[in-house]
């Protein structure tokens, strides 16, 4: 007999606990590549082996339509609401463009450091994720802000990826989800060092998400539409180019890859499921992280603002919630439960709030520079 770390994931409310079980040597549950997964963390309770599998079939069915109704709950074209949801919700998170002037108001004093999703926030979400491409107008607004603030892309996205969208080199990038960290290869004045910032605290399951991606290849070739992205360090399966009627289908399919893979946990998005590690470790962290290797760690003068679209972008909003400092913006043109505190609604009033950021920041730095100025004429004039 031996045991078997099963994480017994509830869509619904987040939570994963790993339970271990008591296994029949040779009639293994879940194939062998699972069987000596890496150490997570959880609490532990012994169950048979029968009781496990009949709570699995109950909650099959259960869990894989959570799975949809979230994403469905994600996806912009399913969400109605009424005119007065959408102007109550708007009280709560005010546009940042009409909030401007406090947001600066805020920040005085502080150091402003951007933190940026991509898809559907820096980019306009498309049929195709290889196409998801960012306009030139809107590159050349990110280069400038990454001139006057220090500035991270997290992405879900594989970092080459998203690199290969962004292509500024003088930018953080933290990519599969803030597991896949990198610093400036060039040009920022705001590089720590000499050494090149590398994190990737999920390096150790490389091997059991490239296997779960081939898998999910194999298992989804039958539904027309479906799309497998492989992010280094999760994995995506877009439901965006397949039809609504499919996706239950889909993903009991993406289920049933993933029941012999219990130290992976799935996520739902705009249109998307994803799967990563089970490891304690988000956008969220992500944001601390890059904070930290900032030389932010504990300052109050920093003032840290987050702008993404999707569910997994929480995660960073919370944290500065909690960390009372900087602010969320969720990108979204309908009411959305959140931890943001303001809105803006598609990628182009994204750059318009960059934008204004920019023009702000270089304003007062002028004022800063004529007020220097007039203090050294002042300082000259005087008699010795
Ligand atoms: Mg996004």
């Amino acid at each position: 007999m031996t045991n078997q770390n099963v994480v017994v994931a509830d869509a619904k409310s987040g939570i994963n606990m790993t339970i271990t079980v008591a296994a029949v040597s040779g009639s293994s549950l879940f194939p062998t590549t699972a069987q000596k997964p890496p150490a997570v963390p959880g609490t532990y309770i012994t169950i048979s082996n029968k009781k496990l599998l009949q709570n699995l079939d109950i909650n099959t069915s259960t869990r894989i339509n959570t799975w949809v109704d979230s994403m469905r709950a994600s996806s912009p074209t399913h969400v109605k609401s009424s005119v007065n949801d959408q102007s109550s919700w708007m009280v709560q998170h005010p546009s940042a463009l009409d909030m401007f002037e406090q947001i600066t108001n805020a920040s005085k004093g502080k150091q402003i450091v951007m933190f940026l999703d991509y898809d559907g926030t820096l980019s306009p979400i498309v049929e195709d994720p290889d196409r998801a491409f960012m306009s030139e107008a809107m590159r050349a607004t990110v280069r400038k802000l990454a001139r006057y603030f220090p500035t991270a892309i997290v992405s879900g996205r594989c970092r080459d990826k998203v690199y290969s969208f962004v292509r500024l080199a003088e930018l953080y990038y933290a990519g599969s989800h803030g597991m896949d960290i990198k610093g400036p290869s060039k040009g920022s004045k705001y590089k720590k060092g000499t050494e090149a910032v590398l994190f990737q605290p999920a390096s150790e399951f490389l091997p059991m998400i490239d296997e779960v991606y081939k898998a999910l290849l194999e298992v989804t070739k039958s539904t027309p539409g479906a799309l497998v992205e492989n992010n280094k360090f999760c994995i995506s399966v877009h439901f965006r180019c397949v039809d609504e009627k499919k996706w239950i289908e889909l993903a009991k399919q993406v289920g049933s890859v993933l029941e012999g893979y219990p130290n992976l946990r799935l996520t739902q998005g705009r249109k998307v499921l994803e799967i990563r590690p089970t490891i304690k470790w988000d956008k969220g962290k992500a944001l601390e992280f890059l904070l930290q290797s900032l030389g932010y760690a504990n300052c109050t003068d920093v003032f840290p603002v987050y702008i993404g679209d999707d569910r997994t972008d929480e995660d960073a909003f919370k944290v500065l919630r909690e960390r009372n400092q900087g602010f969320g913006i969720l990108v979204s043109k309908t009411p959305k439960e959140t931890s943001a505190s303001y809105s803006l609604q598609e990628p182009s009033e994204v750059m318009a709030f960059l934008r204004r950021l920019v023009d702000w920041k270089k304003l007062s730095l002028r004022r800063q520079f004529r007020l220097r100025k007039r203090l050294e004429e002042i300082k000259m004039s005087l008699p010795n």
